[in-house]
């Protein structure tokens, strides 16, 4: 009496959200869905082995692949017809949602012009001062004034920050964030913020503003990166 296929259970592969890696170029190595073979180095579609199949049928291209499961989302795109394991490869990565392209908010146009923000805010903030001491300010109640509104203004940019990230990939996104320009503009803000504190530059005030504002647009711009290079149907 033939013995039942043992059923596996318990741990479930680990899902990767990136293009996973190339498989060795050692064995003999053809896509099962073209038979073309991975003679020409393409980092963006590499050769892989995403199920429990073996020999002829063990490697298929990434674009190969993610095609097939396309067009059949419901046909069980995500198990392997062949052997059945389901692939340990996500093939379905869920787009990022722009923030532009989510409706303007309130919190979106603090992010996007965060200058314009903290100089309005600014500007309200001393004259109610002024009005209610009911008289001139010196220079350093005046200088007061701008640190009090520079913390107001940082927690303000963060919770609005919060409001709207919404990364689904972020092992992408991190991976990107790397290569960004998002760790300069970071780096170059907390220089700022020093020499506000070091120098009492009001100048530097608005170049930390400018600065906030940069990092929005450049995490927009990553989404934007990762939407069109790694995660749309090719
Ligand atoms: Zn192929
Ligand atoms: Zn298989």
């Amino acid at each position: 009496m033939r013995s039942a296929q043992p059923k596996r259970i318990g741990r479930k592969p680990p899902m990767t959200d990136t293009v996973p890696a190339a498989a060795p170029a050692t064995a003999k190595t053809q896509c099962r869905f073209c038979f073309e073979s991975d003679e020409e180095e393409d980092a963006t579609n590499p050769l892989v082995d995403p199920c429990d199949c073996k020999g002829s049928a063990r490697y298929v291209h990434w674009n190969c692949l993610r095609r097939w499961a396309h067009t059949n989302p419901n046909l069980n795109g995500r198990h392997c017809k062949v052997c059945n394991a389901a692939f340990h490869v996500n093939l379905f990565p869920t787009l990022e949602v722009i923030p532009e392209e989510g409706g303007v908010s309130l919190s979106s146009l603090i992010l996007e012009y965060t200058t314009m923000t903290t100089l309005v805010l600014q500007f309200l903030y001393t004259l109610a001062h002024v009005k209610l001491s009911d008289g001139a300010l010196s220079d350093g109640e005046a200088w007061q004034l701008i640190l009090q509104m520079q913390s107001v203004i940082h927690v303000l940019y963060s919770i609005c920050f919060a409001m709207n990230w919404r990364v689904q990939n972020r092992k992408i996104y991190m991976a990107l964030v790397q290569h960004s320009r998002i760790p300069h503009t970071l780096l170059a803000h907390a220089g700022a913020l020093y020499f506000i504190v070091a120098y009492q530059s009001v100048w530097m005030c608005i170049v930390t503003h400018a600065l906030l504002s940069r990092y929005w647009v450049e995490h927009k711009r990553v989404l934007i990166f990762m939407n069109r290079e790694f995660l749309t149907d090719r």
